[in-house]
């Protein structure tokens, strides 16, 4: 059987959305590891999709895993011999997850593309707040991690709404309603039923970054596939699109495994 597949960049952006989105399979007797080196092996997640039309590969930078999607009939054994193919690839992609940014007193996280210093004030009365590129954080230390992932899915609710609210407003492309979720491995999606879920990490991102995965989000209301006409319509909707693209191969892993 051929195999009319390659590796899936790194910007994981699904054609239709959450709710149509693969399951993870039970598949028997499929290999649940990779060998990458000796001693050192990854866990495979293989996932079937009917509309999927070639193997794809995805890191899940929280399980550290790499996800296969499998399309129609193919099975994991047909998928292992392009799987081995990419160790180079997995490999590279999961080397980066280590450079991931921590929730941690004294570590520096971005916040809107520009580095914030995570400053521990465990007596301060109000709980997080940002000040001169810094994220004061009050409270036991314990707790920093939990409480800065907070503030910041709080603080991307709003950005990501607001912008989200102008460019539909510019466009004409109205979503039903827009989900914050915290993904492993995609920064959107959009479904069929105009529902637009955005990744609260992308308020990690540069402004451009993030103007572009809405736009790109908002183009699957009036097409829900990437075809010729829905990257017409992105270039019409943004100018950031090969830029963006770039960054996200470069540190979009790094800041979906943040944590
Ligand atoms: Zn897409």
């Amino acid at each position: 059987m051929s195999v009319p597949a390659r590796a899936e960049k790194p910007i994981l952006l699904s054609q239709r959305g959450v709710s149509t989105a693969p399951r993870i399979l039970p598949v028997d007797a499929a290999p649940d590891v990779i060998e990458l080196a000796p001693d050192c092996r990854v866990p495979i997640l293989w996932k079937r999709s009917s509309r999927a039309r070639r193997l794809s590969l995805r890191i899940d930078a929280l399980r550290q895993a790499v996800t296969v999607t499998l399309p129609g009939p193919l099975t994991p054994q047909d998928a292992m011999p392009f799987l081995k193919t990419q160790r180079h690839w997995i490999t590279k992609r999961l080397a980066a997850l280590h450079n991931a940014p921590a929730f941690l007193a004294g570590r520096t996280i971005p916040v809107e593309g520009i580095p914030h210093l995570i400053v521990h004030q465990p007596a301060a009365r109000s709980g997080v707040w940002i000040e001169a590129q810094q994220i004061f954080v009050s409270g036991t230390e314990e707790f920093i991690g939990r409480r800065v992932r907070d503030f910041l899915r709080n603080h991307a609710r709003t950005v990501l709404g607001q912008e989200l609210r102008a460019q539909a407003q510019a466009t004409g492309l109205r979503p039903t309603r827009l989900d914050i979720r915290d993904t492993s491995s995609r920064w959107g999606s959009c479904s069929s039923s105009g529902r637009i879920m955005l990744s609260w990490r992308l308020i990690m991102a540069p402004a451009s970054v993030r103007h572009y995965l809405i736009a790109h989000e908002l183009a699957h209301l009036r097409h829900m596939n990437h075809g010729p006409a829905f990257w017409t319509l992105v270039d019409q909707l943004t100018p950031h699109r090969h830029t963006a693209e770039r960054w996200l191969k470069h540190h979009g892993s790094a800041l979906l495994g943040a944590r």
